[in-house]
């Protein structure tokens, strides 16, 4: 199915408020619409961007069927969806996950969006995922999988037109088949299809913890803004995956105390600091649960998320910080690792309670900034060292959070509409130059 929403058949009469399509209903679209629509009306945005923006440019979904080691064939739904292409090729992830559907891909496609226009990167936002659990599929069942799905969304990608990345569920092994499976059709090696692949097939030095080390520059930026000694701030990380375990490694480099980190399991918690590059080393390297670790209190996700401690960085998925519990936070400063993490009844008793939240779309742009770098390099034939790209990198994501801080302040408002009104208006403006075709 291709929905082709680039706007020649849009109908002038549809109320800027109608409800989203049925087809895309999810929670997390709901979510992107919702976050969307405020900034929007904060923008006075014209009805007619407004109609487009809310749905993607466009979104294939398709059937990958694939021959299991056991002989049987298995189909997939998988999808690829692209938000909008006004300001350049598209951008965003690949997620291997049983929740995916074309809602929660185009809510974060959307997100994308909005993210690329607000760091200055010259994309527009996509996402894509197949609806499977990776943990259940062998490696040739996975390789299989991902070829598969990579000839069936083939039309929509190129180093011009559309360069997925590792999200949820797929990692570097799974870009270098993507990579290869683009380049076998083209007949030549095409490095810049895709990014997040390993170093000799054209991967960037510092992108495997460009996230993690985005959260890290920003969570020392507004410490540094508050006056606060880095030995006295306190974090908690509720996620201990890719982002979180980055995150943490840098701030306790960094010489703040990390006192709690948890999984899908649950969390450990010590008020007097864990010790991170220990719980690294036997958690990645040796592979021993969280539990067993015995370096702190075993306490549930929930509990977590209300540890006493200055900084909060949910780094798991959406939907975590709800009216149920963010009345009971006890931080200062929540910055958004994870995309959705945080609702909109929960975004305004935040407020209230003057926590800072630095939104998903600035908090966790590390990855994306970094994907582009590695981009620039492939499509140069030209690679930099790690030290620049972590400066270009701090550079960029600074100067957003600068620039983000300022328009909260100067329009009073949140760092979330900030930073959607500045991501919205980048995308508006590019679309008012350009018009409407035909
Ligand atoms: P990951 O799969 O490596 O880690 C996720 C972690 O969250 C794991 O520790 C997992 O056990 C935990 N988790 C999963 N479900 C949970 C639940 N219901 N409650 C508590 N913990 C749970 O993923 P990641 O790459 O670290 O991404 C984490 C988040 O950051 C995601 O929301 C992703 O979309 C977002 N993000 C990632 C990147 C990136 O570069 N990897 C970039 C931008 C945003």
């Amino acid at each position: 199915m291709i929905v082709n929403t680039s706007g020649s058949h849009m109908s002038a009469d549809r109320p800027a408020n109608s409800p989203p399509i049925p087809e895309l209903a999810h929670p997390t679209y709901q979510l992107a619409v919702a976050q969307f629509d405020r900034a929007a009306d904060a923008l006075n945005l014209d009805r007619n961007l407004r109609q487009r923006f809310r749905v993607p440019q466009r979104a294939l979904t398709v059937g990958i069927p694939i021959r299991m080691d056991d002989g049987s064939v298995k189909v997939f739904m998988g999808y690829r969806v692209q938000h909008d292409l006004a300001r350049g090729p598209t951008k965003g992830g690949i997620r291997y996950h049983p929740d995916v559907n074309l809602g929660n891909v185009t809510a974060l496609a959307m997100w994308m969006t909005w993210k690329c226009a607000l760091t200055g990167l010259p994309f527009g936002g996509a996402k894509g995922g197949v609806r499977v659990d990776p943990s259940q599929l062998s490696h040739s069942e996975l390789e299989r999988l991902t070829r598969r799905y990579v000839a069936e969304i083939f039309p929509l990608l190129g180093p011009d037109k559309d360069i997925p990345a590792p999200d949820i569920g797929t990692n570097a092994q799974i870009m270098a088949w993507v990579m290869d499976t683009y380049s076998q059709q083209m007949g030549y090696a095409v490095p810049g299809v895709v990014t997040g692949k390993p170093l000799a097939i054209g991967g960037s030095l510092g992108r495997a913890d460009a996230t993690g080390r985005g959260i890290a520059d920003l969570t020392l930026e507004a410490l540094h803004m508050w006056e606060i000694r880095n030995d006295h701030a306190t974090v908690a990380i509720q996620g201990f995956g890719n982002v979180g375990s980055a995150a943490a490694k840098f701030l306790y480099d960094a010489g703040l105390r990390i006192v709690a980190i948890s999984d899908l399991t649950g969390g450990l918690y010590n008020p007097k600091g864990l010790p991170i590059p220990e719980i690294i080393h036997r958690y990645y390297d040796q592979h021993e649960p969280l539990q067993a670790l015995k370096v702190g209190e075993w306490i549930t996700n929930d509990e977590l998320l209300v540890t006493d401690a200055t900084v909060l960085i949910p780094a798991a998925v959406s939907e975590q910080i709800t009216e149920k519990n963010a009345g009971q936070l006890k931080c200062r400063l929540v910055i958004e690792a994870a995309n959705g993490p945080t609702t909109l009844e929960a975004d305004a008793i935040l407020e209230e309670k003057g926590v800072l939240v630095i939104p998903d779309i600035l908090a966790n742009s590390g990855g994306v900034i970094v994907s582009y770098f590695e981009w620039v390099q492939d499509v140069q034939r030209f690679f930099w060292n790690e030290t620049d790209v972590q400066h270009r990198l701090r550079e960029i994501i600074t100067r957003a959070f600068q620039r983000t801080l300022a328009f909260a302040r100067q329009r009073n408002t949140s760092m979330r509409m900030a930073a959607l009104m500045m991501g919205i208006e980048q995308v508006a403006e590019a679309h008012r130059l350009r018009g409407l075709y035909p």
